[in-house]
């Protein structure tokens, strides 16, 4: 089999890593990849929203099957692109994407489907904006409606700093064309979680529910990132709130996407405020899987997996996923300066071996000419660690985070914190 992974960061990385363990004779390439895929894949130096080059090196590899991981690459069509040259590709539409690439898309989407989410309104023009924000109770979410790298929502405790942000995204240019459409919204409050759903637009799989960490600094502090750590799974996700989700949210999603002729496949990823009586609602919808997500999901599916993305592809039911009792956490290793400026260039020592279930993903890194491995993005590395317990994956990802060095690594400590919380409190002797 030859398989084609599309993408180049921590998430593409636990894909090869993910593809390689159920298949170990398969050929597997990945664009453009970084040096942590080069020991699972071939790279292809190939950017990965070259759709021509893309589908060039899908005709000339014979590839049987392309999973595509970015948001960008299948919003600016790489699925149809491929589809339409006769390729599987595990991977929604241009079209479909749009349930992503377009926050005002999705929420019409969700309202038409009524499906439980904030309220909210679209604007491309500021007066009306601006008016809104005025008839509105504090706080409200002001979000860029293009992709903005996870970083375009800005939580505003009072209509002042709404207002403003308004004018920002509308008037200036922090998101570009990104943010000349907003979406104003309602605060949610509660506990989020990341819902990741295999789907060939009618039926879903789940994978094992995550919790992302967006805030840059220990105790969910400081600005938004693409995300600082991850676990799964989270014990707030319970068999029926799930069966919820899949009622309320996943299924009425899907059936108006093929209602209005979009039919979604793929993963299907909803990050969902669940409140204090355990009602869920949707904060946004992705395309893909998510990254750091896909570090902690991808490692506790122990089969099922390609034959799953296989299915999907073709237009078929996503197969049952064999899933462990294991727990995982990830965390980021980012450079200083993240998310706004980050420093690049670091030499990064790896420790010569590892603990058992410690796996280190690459998502900003290079290894030059002279074979040290440099840091080259904000979000550097993703150390998981897979065991029997979550607070033994928790303790063995923050001593893996912290042998790993670099000139101006950070990351947080307290990846998975409310999951502890949550145990100590239910078995106060079991947690110490
Ligand atoms: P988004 O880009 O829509 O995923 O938003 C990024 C982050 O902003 C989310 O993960 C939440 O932490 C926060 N956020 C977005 N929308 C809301 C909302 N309506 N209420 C509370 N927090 C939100």
């Amino acid at each position: 089999m030859r398989l084609l992974v599309v993408g180049g960061g921590g998430r593409e990385h636990a894909l090869c890593w993910a593809l390689r363990r159920e298949n170990p004779e398969a050929q597997i390439y990945c664009a453009p990849g970084n040096p942590g895929t080069a020991e699972l894949a071939s790279n292809l130096s190939i950017a990965a929203d070259d759709l021509d080059r893309l589908a060039d090196a899908a005709d000339m590899h014979g590839i049987d099957l392309t999973i595509i991981g970015p948001e960008a690459p299948l919003a600016h069509g790489l699925a149809d692109r491929l589809r339409a040259e006769g390729r599987l590709v595990f991977g929604p539409s241009a079209a479909a994407a749009q349930l992503e690439a377009s926050k005002a898309f999705a929420k019409e989407v969700m309202f038409a489907a009524g499906v439980p989410t904030a309220a909210s309104q679209a604007f491309s023009d500021l007066a009306p904006a601006l008016a809104y924000v005025d008839r509105h109770a504090e706080p409200l979410v002001v979000k860029a409606s293009g992709l903005a790298g996870g970083k375009g929502a800005v939580v505003c405790a009072t209509r002042a700093e709404a207002g403003k942000t308004v004018r920002a995204m509308l008037e200036g240019d922090q998101f570009g064309a990104a943010g000349k459409t907003v979406v104003i919204e309602a605060f949610l409050e509660g506990e989020e979680i990341s819902v990741l759903a295999l789907t060939d637009g009618r039926d879903v799989e789940l994978l094992p529910v995550a919790q992302d960490h967006k805030r840059l600094l220990e105790g969910d502090r400081g600005p938004n990132t693409g995300g600082m750590g991850a676990y799964s799974p989270v014990a707030l996700a319970t068999p029926a709130l799930l069966e919820r989700v899949k009622r309320e949210v996943l299924y009425p999603t899907l059936e108006q996407m093929r209602r209005q002729k979009t039919p979604f496949s793929g993963v299907l990823y909803a990050g969902l405020m669940v409140d204090a009586e355990g009602t869920p609602s949707v904060v946004e919808f992705n395309c893909r899987l998510g990254d750091p997500e896909a570090q902690v999901v991808l490692p506790l599916v122990s089969g099922g997996l390609t034959d799953s993305f296989m299915r999907v592809a073709e237009g078929k039911t996503p197969s049952s996923l064999e899933l462990g009792s294991q727990a995982a956490v990830t965390t980021v290793l980012a450079s200083r300066g993240y998310p706004d400026a980050p420093e690049t260039g670091a030499a990064i020592v790896l420790p010569k071996s590892q603990a058992g279930g410690v796996t280190v993903f690459h998502a900003g890194t290079t290894r030059g000419q002279d074979g040290v491995l440099r840091a080259s993005g904000g979000r550097v590395l993703t150390v998981t660690a897979v065991a029997a317990s979550f607070s033994e994956a928790q303790r063995l990802s923050r001593e893996a985070a912290d042998a790993v060095r670099f000139e101006g690594k950070i990351f947080r400590g307290d990846i998975g914190w409310r999951e502890a919380a949550r145990r100590a409190e239910r078995s106060p002797a079991a947690a110490r």
